[in-house]
């Protein structure tokens, strides 16, 4: 098959069309640029991007790199958080540093063991628990952390990611938690808490894939030994074999999201009025509770680590 756009042959779809490589490419950054400057996602220079080492954060690390020298914004930071997971975690810090040094992008590395005492997996020996849930509020927490001198926070997440997310919620019935999904996600507008933008919202996650092998970005596109574990594994699988026979239906997913967003943005106060951030009275970040989830998990840790020693 011919490129859309020349008369090379073509060597993957993105939006549904075939491309040759450099068309790709341009196609690719195109649409992520534009989704920048559409949603206005970043306007200052002071911009961490959320970095794993894997295909979506590097990507969308070196797009962002690309938007803000072409306006002049200098560079963004990668943050890139260790949970210490082993034969996994160091495998993409070692790709990421790579790209970075590269790029000559500076990489801040934050990790469980130094800012918690134990690392992902010493915790589960202790105690019998999800992976991706504790990893999920232990990262949210360093991130949030990390980034107050940050303006924007930027992610990899992609349109299979959003469409998971949206339908996970929908089955959950977690209303709040999907108004603060989008676009810009996060607890938007609260103090300490700073936005997070997502410039592949409307991209497909194959199509990531496809653009970092093109850009050879020489990752080693690890999968996390947890992966598999997580309830979004099953989301992914369900939401994958349905867009096969039925192409489109993530962004069906996604444009409906967006829809009932907006209508639900007139109706949010109502929808926060019981639901206050103020702060954790152990360590003083801000959480909606008494005591933040994160310093529970610590106390988790700490009490196995208490009663293995008796
Ligand atoms: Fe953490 Fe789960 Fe992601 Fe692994 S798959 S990095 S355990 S959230």
């Amino acid at each position: 098959m011919k490129c859309t756009l020349c008369s090379e042959k073509s060597v993957a779809l993105f939006d549904s069309k075939p491309y040759c490589k450099r068309h790709f490419i341009k196609r690719f950054e195109e649409k992520a640029l534009d989704t920048i400057k559409r949603y206005k996602l970043i306007n200052s220079k002071r911009v961490a991007v959320a970095t794993s080492g894997g295909k979506d954060s590097t990507s969308v690390l070196y797009v962002v790199k690309k938007y803000m020298e072409k306006f002049g914004l200098g560079k963004p930071i990668a943050l890139l958080i260790d949970e210490g997971i082993n034969g996994y975690r160091e495998r993409t810090l070692s790709d990421l540093k790579r790209f970075c040094e590269l790029e000559n992008i500076s990489l801040k590395v934050i990790s469980f063991k130094e800012e918690f005492g134990f690392s992902l997996d010493a915790y589960l020996k202790k105690v019998d628990s999800k992976p991706c849930t504790i990893c999920g509020i232990l990262r949210r927490y360093l991130l949030n952390k990390h980034s107050r001198e940050f303006d924007t926070i930027v992610t990899g997440h992609n349109l299979d990611d959003e469409s998971q997310g949206f339908v996970m919620n929908l089955f959950n019935s977690d209303i709040l938690l999907m108004i603060r999904q989008g676009i810009v996600s996060g607890a938007v507008g609260f103090k300490d808490f700073t936005n997070r933008v997502k410039p592949f919202y409307f991209i497909k996650e194959k199509e990531i894939l496809i653009y970092s092998i093109l850009k050879g970005f020489g990752l080693g596109y690890n999968e996390c030994p947890y992966a598999d574990s997580a309830l979004r594994a099953k989301f992914k699988i369900l939401l994958n074999e349905y867009e096969m026979n039925n192409s489109g239906a993530k962004k069906n997913a996604i444009d409906l999201f967006m829809k009932l967003k907006e209508e639900l943005s007139g109706s949010k106060n109502e929808i926060l009025k019981d639901f206050e951030i103020s702060s954790c009275t152990v360590c003083n970040e801000p959480s909606s509770n008494e005591i933040c989830s994160a310093c529970l998990v610590r106390s988790e840790y700490n009490n196995a680590k208490k009663a293995n020693n008796k």
